[in-house]
């Protein structure tokens, strides 16, 4: 008997009853090896002693403040932090707690840029069909997984959807990574220009797509080209880097790699690492002048916004992360993970594609290899992975994702940034 609702009503989880390093274990004694961090959050595996010491001595001096009230040492220190090294630009931190809750507030960021800066006619929202940004009404509306939005259709927002850049399933024979690139990126001009350039607020993107997809990483230059049609047309470019953020693809920022800054850049999951519920919406310069030189807020706000106890979960992971230099780790055993993935299932007679960046890699499983025919949805294929790897000891991320209305099903791997090669 349970009170809780829980994700799936007719296969309740598994009790869990402790964790540490890379291992779970539950109220049977059975062991898991935690090789997706959940849904890549335990970025330092489970049961950090400093990240715990961190989080006592927090609680003995302050566990809650209001931010309407006060600042506090932890959350200045942890934007700092976080500021230090972010993409050019950026200068302001603004904390929440979740993935959701920082794609709302850079949706609404960008809006109120346009308010503040007089083009209130700047209200378009754009999107890419393969993508997550979270289940509030917000980040749903803007994100692209149909089967996510289907019921709630009618109380979402008006948002607009281009293709993903997703070489495996969308480049075509004989095209190369540059053209490719240069067409994808092409219809963010196309529905720019569709939508009437100064109506448009928006795009947002994930520098690596997570859940959806499954760890699709861009060809070419497709995100310079992204900035530069933002660029042309005034349109703030937000990245969502809720899963593929904070180190998983060995790089802190995902689109260090693009060699991009975007206009907000949101960040989760890996910010705490699991020890407490964190998330983060960064903004560059620019907007937090046009709130400076505007109304002097932004106009939003949650209780828990800044809570010191998550702060010093983010501070704690992310000074370990950078004294421990794990994102070396993170680039090295993310080689060796694709090599071995490669190995073993490279020529498996439904395996389609092994893709990744860093700690971030999938599997993508397919009925067919020639055609990349996807396996029927209904034989549910990703639930009895998950329930086949559980059952031998071993936590992955398997979803079903959806392309342009064709589900396909994918196995995301996100280990931990400790993770060795014996492991
Ligand atoms: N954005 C991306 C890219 C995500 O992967 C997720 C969660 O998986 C979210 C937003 C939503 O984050 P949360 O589940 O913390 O609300």
């Amino acid at each position: 008997m349970t009170h809780l609702l829980h994700r799936s009503i007719h296969t309740p989880p598994r009790r869990a009853v402790s964790a540490s390093g890379i291992s779970f274990t539950d109220d049977k004694g059975q062991t898991y090896i935690d090789a997706s961090g959940g849904a890549a959050v335990s970025c330092l595996g489970h049961a950090h002693p400093e990240v715990i010491a961190a989080l006592h001595a927090q609680l003995d001096k302050l566990a809650y403040a209001h931010t309407g009230f006060f600042t506090t040492d932890v959350a200045e220190e942890l934007a700092a932090h976080l500021i230090a090294d972010a993409p050019e630009g950026l200068s302001h931190v603004y904390l929440l707690s979740g993935g959701s809750e920082a794609v709302e507030a850079a949706l609404k960021m960008a809006r109120q840029y346009f308010t503040e800066t007089g083009q209130p006619q700047r209200r378009h929202i754009i999107a890419r069909r393969q993508s997550y940004h979270g289940n509030t009404l917000g980040a749903l509306a803007a994100g692209g997984n149909e089967w996510r939005r289907a019921q709630f259709k009618p109380l979402l927002m008006e948002a607009h959807h281009i293709a993903p850049c997703f070489a495996y399933r969308e480049q075509q024979e004989g095209e190369t990574d540059s053209d490719y690139a240069a067409r994808a990126a092409g219809e963010l001009e196309t529905k720019i220009l569709e939508l009437g350039p100064d109506t448009v607020a928006a795009f947002i993107a994930e520098p690596v797509v997570g859940a959806t997809a499954g760890a699709v990483t861009a060809v070419g230059d497709y995100f310079k080209r992204i900035r530069a049609i933002c660029d042309r047309y005034g349109v703030l470019l937000i990245l969502d880097e809720v899963m593929c953020g904070m180190g998983r693809t060995g790089y802190r920022y995902a689109c260090e790699y693009d060699g991009i800054a975007p206009d907000l850049l949101t960040i989760a999951k890996g910010l705490g690492g699991g020890f407490q519920p964190i998330g983060a919406t960064l903004l560059s310069r620019k907007i937090f002048d046009a709130f400076a030189d505007g109304s002097g807020f932004f106009q939003h706000g949650h209780t828990y916004m800044g809570h010191p106890m998550a702060a010093a979960a983010g501070l704690a992971v992310q000074q370990v992360i950078a004294r421990d230099n794990l994102l070396a780790n993170v680039q090295a055993m993310g080689a060796t993970l694709n090599a071995q993935l490669q190995a073993t299932f490279g020529q498996h007679a439904h395996v389609g594609d092994i893709r990744g960046r860093g700690l971030f890699q999938a599997v993508e499983l397919v009925a067919d290899r020639d055609s990349k025919a996807p396996f029927d949805p209904a034989r549910k294929l990703h639930a009895k992975i998950k329930s086949e790897a559980m059952a031998r000891g071993l936590m992955v991320y398997p979803m079903g994702g959806t392309i342009d209305g064709v589900r396909g099903d994918h196995v995301l791997l996100a280990p931990p940034f400790i993770v060795t090669e014996a492991d």
